[in-house]
């Protein structure tokens, strides 16, 4: 073995990893090894003393007359443009607010209404549930609606025609973590003559994305996950600046009007992206995510990518090589650069296994029917920590520890 092979300690990497530091500006218990930064982001230190001051002093002494003392107006506006370098978008063209679900139900229905003469929607059988349930609420409100789902392994872009209106993607598939090709997908979808639907869910904060020079027409996106943003934070909405003065949203309401203080009976919208705001926005919330974006201001998402990259490889290498015999096959892609931040693996008793797991303090997650999945989040997670997870999964697979009635049994949430 020349010495380029021989694998590097996690002592080693560790040290040489620009992004060691920021693990402390997180509130992490001690003992837990927390491998689910993909599906809830962890908590930094600065959040609850935000939140403290939004609600102690803005809201109890400011009351309403903080909406003009305060960012509180402006705040979807201002958490956009944190969020824009991330995903390739300029400034003034990202708003936040509402769930990622709603967000796409909002985009979907205005890019339809740019295709009169279309009416499909293509998308995949796999894609996040939540936004095939979305597809499908539209249908019941447009009943000449079709909506044309791919299959396990299947190009998308087969099924776009003259037909299609839409094709509607997530970038990173949920359950494996394989990047689907944004560039090569939006040119498919506009040779077509459709119009491309991103949802950056699993995308942003871990890998980069070029929503502009990929050439996109509109996206949205989970501000609770990579973005570390708390539970239920409000998502992102971005439209190609090219379309966003024409579209209009279903869900239009008052402080998406262009002037609604006017209290006019017609609506007007706002001239950007803002017309995709429907009521109040969440304040408590935005000040979490806020909060928990200004990382940004001293890291890249190239470094990011970088560590990402690092980690989940050792995660694979190391499961294989500790593992092996004992039921587990790796259900990500193998190739890093279309793999996003997580590495699932199957297992016949995946959920008792997760269980046992958690109760070590190694906190990933389950998807039915038989994966586990790990979230691997650079900003805080070392490579120490990974080599400990794989240990105690290679404990727990090699004692069957995870076959005891305190595993097996299912709770609601995964
Ligand atoms: C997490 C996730 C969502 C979440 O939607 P909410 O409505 O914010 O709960 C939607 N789509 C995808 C692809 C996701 O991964």
């Amino acid at each position: 073995m020349s010495s380029e092979q021989v694998p590097l300690s996690a002592a080693a990497l560790d040290a040489a990893d620009p992004l060691a530091s920021l693990r402390d500006t997180f509130s992490i218990p001690s003992g837990v090894i927390y491998l689910d930064g993909n599906s809830l982001g962890a908590l930094q230190k600065g959040i609850a003393e935000r939140i403290d001051r939004v609600v102690k002093q803005q809201w109890g002494e400011g009351l309403i007359r903080s909406w003009n003392d305060t960012d509180w107006y402006e705040m979807p506006m201002r958490v956009g443009d944190r969020i824009a370098p991330l995903i390739g978008a300029g400034a003034g063209e990202v708003v936040v607010g509402d769930s990622t679900s709603v967000s796409l139900f909002r985009v979907v229905a205005a890019g339809l209404g740019l295709q009169p003469s279309r009416n499909v929607i293509v998308t995949e059988r796999g894609n996040f549930p939540s936004d095939l349930y979305i597809l499908e609420g539209l249908q019941g409100l447009r009943p000449n609606l079709e909506i044309r789902q791919a299959a396990a392994g299947q190009d998308p872009a087969e099924l776009l025609d003259e037909r299609t209106a839409l094709l509607v993607l997530t970038q990173v598939d949920y359950k494996s973590g394989l990047i689907r090709d944004m560039k090569r997908l939006t040119d498919a979808a506009r040779t077509a003559g459709a119009l491309a639907v991103w949802d950056l869910s699993h995308s942003t904060g871990i890998i980069p994305v070029e929503l502009n020079a990929s050439g996109a027409d509109f996206a949205i996106g989970c501000g609770y996950k990579y973005l570390n943003g708390g539970p239920g934070a409000p998502s992102y909405t971005w439209v190609a600046p090219r379309l966003v003065g024409r579209v209009a949203q279903p869900l239009a309401g008052w402080l998406g009007h262009k002037d609604p203080f006017a209290f006019t009976p017609e609506y007007v919208p706002a001239p950007g992206i803002r017309r995709f705001i429907t009521g109040t926005q969440q304040v408590l919330s935005l000040a979490a995510l806020d909060e928990a974006m200004k990382i940004w201001e001293k890291i890249s998402i190239a470094q990011v990518r970088a560590k990402s990259t690092l980690q989940t490889n050792r995660f694979i290498a190391q499961v294989e090589a500790r593992c092996e015999g004992l039921g587990l096959t790796l259900a990500s892609p193998r190739e890093a650069a279309v793999r996003g931040g997580q590495v699932s693996f199957t297992h016949e008793q995946g959920y008792a296994v997760m269980q046992a797991l958690i109760a070590r303090g190694v906190i990933g997650d389950f998807r039915a029917p038989n994966l586990l999945r790990f979230g691997f989040s650079p900003l805080y997670l070392s490579f120490a920590e990974i080599d400990r997870a794989v240990d105690a999964l290679a404990e727990i697979l090699t004692a069957r520890s995870w076959d005891d009635p305190r595993f097996t049994e299912k709770r609601r949430v995964t």
